[in-house]
């Protein structure tokens, strides 16, 4: 069924070649720095007075504008993307899976700026920009093979009468991404979207309304006609409940905050004037994702894993680990290991344009809300490593742990989203899963043990949409770990698979009587 399917490979950062191409493409970035980006509805470029400032988290630089969705704008963006759906959804499956396959190419061209423009927008450094890059490779690649079985239809009974049962698309999407992954969790809902005959009405994160632009640009060049990708950055705040709500919305494409996505489901819930359908929400949401180690556990390796699941990317995955859960007799030596491999990554924070191992958060926000956390967590706890943090220049905060937290803590519950590790001490196996499961969320979790009845209780108990053994929460790869969350973490609705793609596909059945 996978015909060949294979994931991307990352890019070697460390061959002088890439290196000089990743310095060159920042040139590039340099060179493009303040420029203003407009709104694209139905193909056309369009001004607006109010703008949103794209700023460097690294450095607090202003890397651009982005022309800002007036509610009037918004109802043109879907008025236009309904009118596209007309034509969009006639065109067959095929001709829709060369105009993904023209924008891997694209993509694959200009990796170099696409990355260098993640680096600075994002924050994050070369080789998590690449990684996201090539994720996008694969839900581009992982769809276009899915659209091509799914256009088959289902299979059906054989009878007298002419039956077929075909997926066809449903009609105008909106798209509201994070920030944490601009380049792929904003491509994926387009391209989940253009594949399957629908239209879209991208939202970007206000945070990242340049990386989103290139990729809009990009799907333009690659053949999809104006209308069907239509990008109106705008604050959520201010036109948000409006693209929710507006009677031709056929379907919401959110991932985000538990908040927002909620407030989504609920605005969603209701039908507006003039709407004829029930709108169908992708929401995933947030996580306070776990790692359980017990005292089978090869200690050092887990230290490994928890430290690159709690602060890769500043602990800014939304599959990275905000909880270690440690079985008493472990507990110190984990504690130890995992301070020892903090230190490495503390040594080399810096900005992600300079690659270094960890870098800035996002922005204002974030960095008050998450060293709130650690103020919290410094009354809950005892911080053994980090806790620093300076917006001085950049929003750097140090990787932090924190030991000695209670289950019903704060920072035991309350997802942070930045590098803060709490570490609570158990004295059961069967206490830590209770622990782990006992947040809203339900979004990754991980196990290290040796115990093959623990490994059984927990694939049976650990109730996440993505659970790991003997490895890091994070780095999930598509169509080897389909990525969804349950309970207030989402939908569930597993990126890059056949059955993500059919959130936005209805099933007609369609029968002919052959007899006289
Ligand atoms: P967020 O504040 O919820 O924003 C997400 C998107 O929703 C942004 O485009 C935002 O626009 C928009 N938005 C805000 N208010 C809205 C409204 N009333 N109606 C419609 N849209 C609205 O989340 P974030 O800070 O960007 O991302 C961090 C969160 O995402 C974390 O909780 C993280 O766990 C979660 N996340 C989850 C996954 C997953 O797969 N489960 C993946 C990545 C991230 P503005 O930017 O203009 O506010």
């Amino acid at each position: 069924m996978l015909k060949g399917f294979k994931n991307a490979a990352e890019l070697d950062f460390t061959l002088e070649e890439n290196k000089q191409k990743m310095e060159e493409a920042f040139r590039q970035v340099d060179a493009e720095k303040g420029a203003v980006y407009p709104l694209i509805i139905g193909g056309e470029r369009i001004q607006t007075e109010d703008r949103i400032t794209s700023i460097s988290p690294a450095d607090k630089g202003v890397l651009g504008y982005a022309c800002t969705c007036s509610r009037e704008m918004a109802e043109k963006a879907i008025v236009t993307a309904n009118e596209a759906f007309k034509t969009w959804s006639m065109v067959p499956a095929e001709e829709r899976i060369r105009c993904l396959k023209k924008l891997a190419m694209l993509i694959d061209e200009n990796r170099f700026i696409l990355d260098a423009w993640n680096v600075e927008e994002s924050g994050k450094n070369w080789g998590e920009a690449d990684g996201e890059l090539c994720e996008q490779l694969d839900f581009i690649n992982s769809y276009a093979m899915h659209m091509a079985e799914l256009d088959k239809g289902l299979e059906l009974v054989d009878t007298d009468e002419f039956n077929k049962c075909v997926y066809i698309p449903i009609g105008v999407g909106v798209a509201l991404p994070p920030w944490n992954f601009p380049f792929s969790l904003f491509g994926n809902m387009v391209v989940s979207a253009v594949v399957t005959g629908n239209t879209i009405v991208c939202k970007p994160s206000s945070d990242t309304p340049i990386v989103a632009y290139k990729f809009v640009e990009l799907c333009e060049k690659a053949g999809v006609p104006a209308g069907v990708v239509n990008y109106i950055p705008g604050r959520g705040s201010e036109i948000g409940d409006y693209l929710v709500e507006h009677p031709l919305t056929r379907f919401l494409n959110f991932t985000g905050s538990k908040a927002v996505g909620c407030r989504i489901n609920e605005h969603a819930a209701k039908i507006s004037d003039g709407q004829k359908w029930i709108k169908r929400v992708v929401a995933e949401m947030g996580g306070k994702n776990a790692i359980i180690v017990d005292s089978s556990a090869n200690v050092k390796k887990a230290a490994q894993g928890i430290v690159n699941s709690a602060f890769t990317f500043q602990g800014q995955k939304c599959s990275a680990c905000s909880r270690a859960i440690v079985m008493e007799d472990v507990y110190d030596e984990l504690v130890d290991a995992v301070v020892e491999c903090a230190k490495a990554l503390k040594e080399d924070q810096g900005s992600g344009r300079s690659n270094a191992a960890m870098g800035p958060v996002i922005n204002q926000g974030a960095y008050d809300s998450i060293t709130n956390y650690i103020e919290i967590g410094r009354k809950e706890g005892t911080v053994v490593y980090g806790g620093n943090y300076s917006d001085e220049k950049g929003y750097f905060i140090e990787p932090t742990v924190i030991r000695d937290i209670k289950r019903d803590a704060r920072i035991a519950n309350e997802e942070i989203f930045g590098p803060v590790l709490a570490v609570i001490k158990v004295s059961s196996f069967d206490e830590a899963l209770d622990i782990a499961n006992q947040t809203e969320y339900g979004l990754t979790g991980s196990v290290y043990s040796e115990d093959r009845d623990n490994i059984r209780k927990a694939k049976i108990g650990f109730h996440v949409g993505n659970l790991y053994f003997n490895r890091k929460s994070t780095a999930a790869v598509v169509l080897q770990h389909p990525f969804g969350g349950f309970n207030m973490s989402g939908t569930d609705a597993k990126t890059g698979t056949s059955d993500y793609l059919t959130n936005f596909l209805n099933l007609k059945s369609i029968s002919e009587d052959l007899t006289d």
